[in-house]
């Protein structure tokens, strides 16, 4: 079951997405050919440190960082590493969590590094389509699968790959919490209520849907080494318009 939050959660809630958000935020500035994923890891960790919350990925499952830096053709749980960097022509998936005074916000980005393909840039900005497609199903009186539904559409348009074994959740005091939501249609009939908050987040590719898990057992690569993309925001429904929360509060 989801949980529906209070009032007072979904403004701590809040808190945690406008960190999130302040990290995406410097990302986008900082990532260039060059710099490596622990540099990025570490500007991460100092923004959510410096605004009284918790790096949620750091320790979970024992994951050495407080991003995940997945670049290509990884899809997901790429750990920051001083000897990775990324290049002119690569993308670079940002995914990262805070936690502030016990709540959880969850928010993941694909940068391009410089200037990439046509085809690279087409996934990028069809991945980003079918995350705010599936948001605005986020509403009260729909079920989970309208969300499912609307981002395989966008992914099935431009005939692209969709990750079929990770894919959203709730989330709330612990980043995974029920329900698992799919980037494809799986008849889930889970009805949405207000103040309930998922994390939506289609990965989608450019060739195939089969994705492996390398001999660090964390990062995730497609099985065809094509590029891959990841974008998430974690969402609250409400009794009216979806609310993201990993945005940048107003002051
Ligand atoms: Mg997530």
């Amino acid at each position: 079951m989801i949980h529906k939050k209070s009032r007072d959660e979904i403004k701590r809630m809040r808190h945690a997405g406008h960190i999130v958000a302040l990290v995406h935020k410097k990302m986008k500035e900082v990532i260039e050919p060059g710099i490596s994923t622990k540099e990025l890891d570490n500007i991460a960790y100092n923004i959510i440190k410096g605004e009284r919350a918790v790096p949620t990925f750091l320790g979970y499952h024992g994951f050495p960082g407080s991003i995940c830096a997945s670049i290509n053709e990884q899809v997901v749980h790429g750990i920051p590493n001083e000897n990775i960097t990324v290049k002119e022509g690569d993308i670079i998936s940002i995914d990262v969590g805070a936690t502030y005074a016990g709540m959880v916000g969850d928010g993941a980005w694909t940068y391009p590094v410089g200037k990439v393909s046509d085809d690279v840039q087409r996934l990028l900005k069809t991945t980003e389509e079918a995350l705010f497609a599936g948001i605005a199903q986020m509403k009260a009186g729909n079920v989970l699968d309208d969300i499912s539904g609307a981002v395989e559409d966008v992914a099935n348009r431009e005939k692209l790959g969709i990750v079929r074994q990770y894919g959203g959740h709730g989330v709330g005091h612990e980043m995974h919490e029920d329900p698992f939501l799919f980037n494809y249609r799986v008849g889930d009939k889970t009805l949405i209520k207000p103040n309930m908050a998922i994390a939506i987040e289609p990965m989608l590719n450019l060739g195939c849907d089969d994705v492996v898990v390398a001999d660090d057992e964390w990062t995730v690569s497609t099985k065809d080494s094509k590029p891959s993309a990841h974008f998430e925001h974690t969402v609250l429904a409400t009794e009216d318009e979806p609310l993201i929360i990993t945005q940048l509060l107003k002051e």
